[in-house]
């Protein structure tokens, strides 16, 4: 019967079984030889006593090169001294394709690399288990969202990636040809989210690409990332940091229960976040970062070195809320009451932000005001601005990115570690 390494139990001693995988490890002692064979779920050793073992089968296995691919068949053996407490006796070794020598990179990381040369040869450093595992939490992660926003009754919806526009008027975007027009991958979905919203979906999830043409290199900027964005009618800011929230929390008690082993290769112990997270004003966080010398102006983003004074305080999740109305994008609503400040909101997890949302602007003739405001034009925007002139429902929501969020969940310190294969200023390949 197949089984996965981490399958094997008890009731296996004393039965045949059949496993698939890597040559993990040789280690030839002379009357005896050990492999370790590792498939995706861990590692078995396969013992070889040559007194015991087919005598072909004995030099066969002597002769392996690391990470060749094998077919394992042989008895359980209950073996106390073996790591999981179990070896393989073979009765048979198949190679099912030889492994050339050297390898460009250890899996046993026996010898440590530079992340660029692991990146270079991603595929050998994916079989690590502990690389392995952040994916393997990565897939916990987005099932759990899904489950997350379906019993909420969220809608999934996919939007295009070649867009005529610019989302925020920013000059983060790629060109790309598109026969004899120019045409730009998509920074955000936000367009789009909100046409949704015109079209009457009420609640929408989307998780999918967005491309910024970021030319700083950065441990948290890529320059395609995966975004997890929401919209949903008839609340405010509060109404979707909430669902942010709880959603949050919720990815952790999903990853918590289904990850174990994942999370024990990784050396990683979860704490659930309490919520509701705490909420800090913009105008307290400018407070904090300038009592400790840092000189922020009033109404700009906060800057790196800001944010890192103001995470000496606030080291797990928060809101920085209300935010000046010029520091944000147009669509932000302003506070009636107050003009200046609008109803929107980050998520940060120390000094990393995680999401960004806030309250849409729903009425027309203000959006319009606050895209001149911007120095957009509104010509632009033509099929976005058409929606709000027929029933465009009050809205809000957000985009977290998913890489950014494995970075906060992991303890990961650089956000090429959370991304298969990382596209940034300097990677195109593989
Ligand atoms: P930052 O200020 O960190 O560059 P941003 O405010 O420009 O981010 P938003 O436009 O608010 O980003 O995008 C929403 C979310 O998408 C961010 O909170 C972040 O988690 C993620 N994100 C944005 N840009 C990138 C990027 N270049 N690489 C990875 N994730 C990104
Ligand atoms: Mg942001």
């Amino acid at each position: 019967m197949r089984k996965y390494t981490a399958e094997i139990c008890e009731e296996d001693f004393g039965k045949e079984i059949e496993l698939y995988g890597w040559v993990h490890e040789i280690r030839d002692l002379g009357g005896l030889v050990f492999l370790v064979l590792r498939d995706r779920e861990g590692f078995a050793q396969i013992t070889l006593p040559k007194k015991v073992v087919d005598r072909e089968l004995f030099k066969k296995a002597r002769k392996l090169r690391r990470e060749s691919v094998i077919k394992v068949f042989g008895q359980v053996k209950e073996e106390k001294k073996a790591p999981n407490g179990f070896e393989i006796i073979p009765r048979e070794i198949e190679i099912l394709n030889v492994s050339d020598a050297p390898l460009p990179l250890e899996v046993t990381e026996k010898v440590p690399a530079e992340l660029d040369t692991r990146l270079d040869n991603r595929f050998m450093d994916l079989r690590k288990p502990k690389i392995q595992a952040i994916f393997r939490v990565r897939h916990a992660v987005v099932q759990a969202l899904r489950e997350f926003f379906d019993r909420h009754g969220f809608i999934e919806v996919q939007t295009p990636k070649i867009v005529s526009t610019a989302t925020e008027g920013g000059t983060e975007l790629f060109p790309i040809s598109y026969f004899e027009r120019e045409a730009f991958l998509n920074q955000s979905p936000q367009l789009y989210k909100q046409t949704l919203m015109a079209a009457g979906f009420e609640k929408v999830l989307e998780i999918g690409p967005i491309f910024r043409a970021e030319e700083h290199n950065t441990v948290r900027h890529l320059n395609e990332a995966i975004s997890v964005d929401i919209e949903v009618s008839f609340v405010d800011h509060e109404g979707v940091m909430r669902y942010l929230e709880e959603a949050v929390r919720e990815v952790y008690e999903k990853v918590n229960e289904r990850c174990e082993r994942y999370l024990g290769w990784i050396g990683v112990d979860l704490e659930v976040p309490d919520t509701p997270f705490e909420r800090l004003s913009y105008d307290d966080a400018v407070e904090i970062a300038r009592k400790k010398g840092e000189d922020v102006n009033w109404g700009e983003d906060l800057s790196t070195s800001a944010l890192k004074l103001i995470a000496e305080d606030y080291g797990g999740y928060y809101f920085i809320v209300d935010w000046p109305t010029e520091s944000k994008p147009f669509y932000a609503m302003p506070y009636e009451s107050d003009p200046e400040i609008s109803k929107t909101f980050d998520l940060m997890k120390g000094w990393i932000e995680i999401a960004s949302g806030a309250q849409r602007i729903h009425k027309y003739d203000l959006l319009v005001k606050r895209m001149r405001d911007q120095g957009l034009s509104p010509e632009n925007f033509g099929f976005y601005l058409e929606t709000f002139r027929y029933g465009m429902p009050p809205h809000a929501g957000w985009g977290m990115g998913l890489d950014r969020l494995m970075m906060a969940i992991l303890g990961l310190q650089n956000i090429r570690e959370a991304v298969l294969f990382p596209r940034d200023r300097h990677r195109l390949v593989p």
